[in-house]
């Protein structure tokens, strides 16, 4: 067995997320385990774009309060100790609130050649601000 020691925190890129998010890796694949996980803490109001998992996407979250949405209207809302599934190839985005952190661990298994994420358009303030509404 192998302690892996606490990794660097940094800034999630703007090309990916909106708002101040902040990733940690806690791991990345060993073949055969295709394992990646990291905490990822999202401020208020800052949310991922719009993108899809290979694989699909186990988040749970520690802390806080936030939402997933996908392309057909479904919201989640989800606060801490709860897990969301997103299956394979659902285009979805996750966040805070506008007025609450959210930290969760995110899940995923990767592809042969890279984490299997398929990132797209950021998620506009009025498709977030809908997400607040159900
Ligand atoms: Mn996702």
């Amino acid at each position: 067995m192998e302690l892996i020691p606490v990794k660097d925190t940094a800034k999630a890129p703007a090309a990916r997320f909106t708002g101040d998010v902040y990733l940690t890796m806690i791991k990345t694949p060993e073949p055969p385990s295709r394992l990646v996980a990291s905490l990822v803490r999202f401020t208020p109001g800052a949310r991922t774009n719009w993108h899809s998992h290979a694989n699909g996407q186990t988040l749970h979250v520690t802390e806080g309060v936030g939402y997933v949405a996908n392309r057909e209207g479904q919201v989640i809302r989800m606060r801490a100790g709860d897990t969301v599934w997103t299956p394979p190839g659902e285009e979805h985005w996750h966040g805070g609130t506008d007025s609450t952190v959210m930290c969760h661990i995110a899940m995923l298994e990767a592809t042969e050649d890279s984490d299997g994420t398929t990132w797209l358009e950021p998620v506009t303030d009025e498709q977030y601000a809908t997400a607040h509404t159900g």
